[in-house]
């Protein structure tokens, strides 16, 4: 019968860090990815958000292998028209397949078993506490048991993955699950592409839960990421937009990704705990890598208290919870929609407040920052 004292489901950002974590504090760790690549498919247009953990990251990563710095951030009027732009501490664009490899990589050397192509179809419980999952790999289901389980399987966990198998959600009843699909178009031949600014389109042209279009310059080549909501808002606005349809005129689509957002109104889940498991990342309801990687971490740390007493009950597991909420991730709005305000007001709203707004959303996305050491700061 395979054991192990923590195993983690999922190697995007949250995953590797959680096991690279536990497994350089000497805990045996098995790291399951369902894809037989790293990072494959990719969603994301790996924006890294700059704060200092990013640094941290990318100084590790290799900054040769930064794609651009991010430095501006600009804003258009649902009529297209130029709402602002401001300067920001923007951090980096990089591969997010190299980056997801890259973390990967770095729990595995640190000696985390990887389990690739392996699915996790469902988990084993005994008296409500989670203690192993069931798994799919070649066709052969097996079961695998742990002392911890670390859910680190995306945004799908929410709909289908961990937290709805596990009941986890039913701890957050109030709260509406909410989660959308976006798409993202990589563009060549872009007109006015300008590395170095993330510019965001508001409108109600675009798909009604996102209503925005967010436009990720990456070099002057025109090579652009633009995420939308759906295919079809992609037609629309190459039709359309009073700007975006020049620009995308001549537009070479070179890739078309898909995802979910997962959003729950830019709030994460209240309890990310049972007994025996933890949550973290999309499937806490967080948005983004950095938050992603930071509650894997955080995930790690508590898990290697929990080993070294033996105890993984709810009780101990919810000191996970205390420092997530108290950090700046937790206090941070990962994920807005301007879906229901109409576009008169938005436009105002956007020409007189925006700036204001942004400036304060921003100062909290650069504090993300996390050390082990830390976590007695925050308790
Ligand atoms: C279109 C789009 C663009 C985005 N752009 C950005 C951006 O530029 N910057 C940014 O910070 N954030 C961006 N995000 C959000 C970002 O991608 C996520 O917040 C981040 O990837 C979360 O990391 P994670 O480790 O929690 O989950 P993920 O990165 O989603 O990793 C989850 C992993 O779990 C695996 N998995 C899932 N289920 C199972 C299972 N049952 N068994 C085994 N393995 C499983 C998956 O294959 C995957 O590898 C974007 C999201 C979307 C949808």
């Amino acid at each position: 019968m395979e054991n192990f004292e923590v195993i983690i489901v999922g190697a995007g950002p949250a995953g590797s860090l959680a096991a690279r974590k536990t497994a350089e504090k000497g805990l045996s760790v098995l790291l399951i990815e369902e894809h037989s690549t790293i990072g494959l498919p990719v969603h994301c247009s790996g924006w890294l958000n700059g704060c200092p953990y990013t640094e941290k990251l990318v100084n590790e990563f290799g900054r040769d292998k930064i794609i651009t710095k991010v430095d501006r951030w600009r804003v258009w009027t649902p009529k297209g028209e130029f709402a602002y732009e401001m300067k920001f501490n923007g951090g980096y664009f990089v591969d997010r397949v190299k980056f997801d490899q890259f973390l990967a990589q770095k729990a595995v050397q640190a000696g985390s078993q990887l389990s690739i192509g392996t699915k996790v179809i469902d988990l084993i419980k005994e008296d409500e506490k989670i203690i192993g999952i069931v798994a799919k790999r070649k066709g052969k289901i097996q079961k695998i048991y742990s002392d911890l389980l670390i859910g680190c399987d995306g945004s799908k966990s929410i709909p289908m993955g961990i937290a709805e198998k596990s009941g986890i959600l039913k701890y957050d009843k109030k709260k509406e699950r909410k989660y959308y699909p976006g798409i993202q178009v990589e563009f060549l031949n872009m007109k006015d592409v300008e590395p170095g600014v993330i510019e965001i389109f508001f409108g109600s042209i675009f798909d009604k839960h996102i209503a925005n279009a967010f436009v990720s310059n990456l070099d002057e080549e025109g090579h652009a990421l633009v995420g939308f909501g759906t295919y079809q808002d992609y037609l629309n606005v190459k039709k359309n937009h009073p700007v975006l349809k020049k620009r995308l005129k001549n537009a070479q689509e070179f890739g078309l990704r898909g995802g979910l957002y997962a959003f729950l109104l830019g709030e994460a889940l209240k309890t990310g705990v049972l007994s025996g498991l933890m949550l973290c990342g999309d499937a806490v309801g967080y948005h983004g890598i950095i938050p992603a990687a930071i509650s894997g971490a955080m995930a790690a740390d508590i898990a290697v208290d929990a080993v070294d007493a033996s105890s993984f009950s709810m009780e101990t597991l919810q000191e996970y919870d205390k420092i997530r909420r108290k950090h700046p991730i937790g206090k941070a709005k990962l994920g807005m929609s301007f879906a229901d305000i109409p576009e008169n007001a938005l436009n105002t709203f956007l020409k007189e407040q925006g700036e204001m707004l942004n400036k304060e959303l921003f100062k909290g996305l650069e504090l993300f920052d996390y050390e082990s050491n830390q976590k007695k700061k925050i308790e």
